[in-house]
């Protein structure tokens, strides 16, 4: 038998995709395997979410705008891919505001701000105060993230503060959403120490004693990094120098259609494309939304199919504003407002753009980002744009009294946004994958479908992804040796 080079196909060339491409490369480079890929793109660019664009001295994010860094896998990617340069921070952790009556009220930042703040009333800031006097939940399976807070910090701390955020961070209905993915440590913390504000201290602690217990000289200090970071030209140059990286076949306006697996082939997997073009694989990673995971699966499995399917995706439009600042007669100041549901503004959040980073925009420019749809009015998004923008112009006047005409307007439309992760979310993952395992050996899931949406845990998941495969793409080379 002739010895066959393994083939990967990767299906979906958004961040999930390329970082799965890269690592493969470098991971199969480092350890001797030789090993080929595909990625096949359905869309004629590279990227999915992450759509930067540059408009004249703008630079306009339509989806991610930048990425944390306490979760250090994208500003590694980053500087793996020699983008120390580009990399620009958050110049202060900044202020966020939630919508109170019609205007930003400041999220307190600090005890003082804490007991001033006109988001909770006097019993709703005790009620927070007694968080570590609160028994903690015995039952470890997963619950809502209202639950939680509600069960831990009481209903004002979740309608007025918590609610707000996850409506426009993850698009999600509180009440609905995991909270092993959405505030996975926050429950850790409640296991392990009984307590959420027990937890944050005794960690505190823990970190104090481990670094005097430790005999080690103290390393240098390091200058802190900001907690956001961007790139210079848009968060798509982290997309173009992957794909610069890339040695691989990487094919766009090619969606994977159909997967076909044949156990006693060689390279058992056979994916026809679109195009009519077809590529046999010793391992597939699906690096798309769940409904498209179900949709090639549903032939091989249609019970796993269907609870990919179930995870529902809401829809988002990004509509980007910028005001010439002289026309701004009270600028905002903060990294965000988020509107609470009681709010009557349909909007779901707005960004403050140009005080996040500077670099985005002419220093005269003033660029706020609105957000509409989400879980709460799916219906606006499909409003005509000269509609939308006059939604939006509408509300920031009555929000933040602007009234002049835009200088630049931008509008994305996300349909299907974001996966909206329910209880049990983890455990169906979990599942899923081990019934793969069974059904259909070397197909892996991966992506912001499965377990974290951020850009750094869709890194974090192609790392891993690739870790699993390598074994399977090594034991099929052993194969075909013995063979
Ligand atoms: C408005 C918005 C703002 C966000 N802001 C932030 C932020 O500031 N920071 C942050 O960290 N994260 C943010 N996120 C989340 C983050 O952008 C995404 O979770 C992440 O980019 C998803 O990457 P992915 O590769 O898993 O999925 P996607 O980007 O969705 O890529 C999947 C790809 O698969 C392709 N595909 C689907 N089916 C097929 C098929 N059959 N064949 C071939 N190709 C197929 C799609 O066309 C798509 O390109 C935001 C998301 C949105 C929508």
């Amino acid at each position: 038998m002739t010895e066959t080079i393994p083939h990967v196909v990767i299906i979906g060339g958004g961040i999930s995709g390329l970082a799965t491409a890269y690592y493969l490369q470098k991971q199969a480079a480092a350890a001797g395997t030789a090993v080929t890929y595909t990625v096949a793109e359905q869309d004629s660019r590279l990227g999915g979410k992450i759509a930067s664009a540059q408009m004249d001295a703008f630079i306009v994010e339509g989806g991610p705008e930048s990425f944390v860094t306490r979760k250090p896998e994208a500003y590694e990617l980053c500087q793996e891919l020699g983008l120390q340069d580009r990399l620009v921070g958050t110049t202060s952790s900044g202020k966020n505001y939630v919508l109170q009556g019609g205007k930003p009220a400041a999220v307190p930042m600090d005890p003082v701000s804490a007991i001033r703040t006109p988001l909770l009333s006097l019993r709703g800031k005790l009620r927070v105060l007694k968080e570590p006097f609160v028994a903690p939940r015995t039952n470890p399976s997963d619950e809502t993230l209202g639950d939680f807070i509600r069960r831990r910090l009481g209903h004002e701390a979740l309608d007025n503060l918590v609610a707000p955020a996850v409506g426009s961070i993850y698009l999600s209905d509180a009440n609905k959403l995991s909270v092993q993915v959405s505030f996975g440590r926050f429950a850790e913390l409640e296991r392990e120490y009984g307590s959420v504000i027990k937890g944050f201290f005794g960690m505190m602690k823990a970190r104090r004693q481990e670094r005097k217990a430790s005999d080690a000289p103290k390393p240098p200090k390091q200058a802190k990094r900001p907690a956001f970071m961007t790139l210079r030209g848009g968060l798509h140059e982290m997309v173009d120098a992957l794909v610069a990286e890339l040695d691989g076949e990487v094919l766009t306006d090619t969606a994977v259609t159909q997967l076909r697996y044949n156990p006693t082939h060689s390279q058992p997997y056979e994916l026809l494309f679109s195009d009519g073009q077809t590529r046999r694989a010793t391992a597939v990673v699906l690096a798309v939304p769940t409904f498209a995971m179900a949709d090639l699966l549903a032939d091989h499995d249609p019970d796993l199919a269907a609870a990919l399917r179930a995870v529902t995706y809401n829809a988002v439009a990004t509509v980007t504003v910028a005001f010439n600042r002289a026309d701004v007669p009270d600028p905002f100041d903060g990294f965000g407002v988020v509107v609470p549901e009681k709010e009557p503004s349909p909007l779901l959040a707005i960004e403050g753009m140009s005080n996040k980073f500077k670099h985005r925009n002419p220093a005269d420019q003033f660029v706020l980002r609105a957000f509409v749809g989400g879980g709460r009015r799916q219906d606006l998004i499909s409003l005509p744009d000269d509609e939308l923008i006059a939604l939006v112009r509408r509300e920031l006047k009555t929000i933040f009294g602007i009234a002049a005409a835009p200088t630049l307007v931008r509008i994305f439309r996300w349909q299907p946004a974001i996966p909206q992760y329910g209880v049990g979310h983890l455990q169906m993952i979990d599942q899923a994958e081990a019934q793969l395992a069974q059904v259909l050996p070397g197909v892996y899931l991966t992506g912001s479908g499965t377990r974290g949406m951020g850009i750094p845990d869709c890194i974090r998941l192609a790392r891993g992804t690739v870790s699993q495969l390598l074994q399977t793409v090594t034991q099929q080379a052993q194969l075909e040796i013995g063979d």
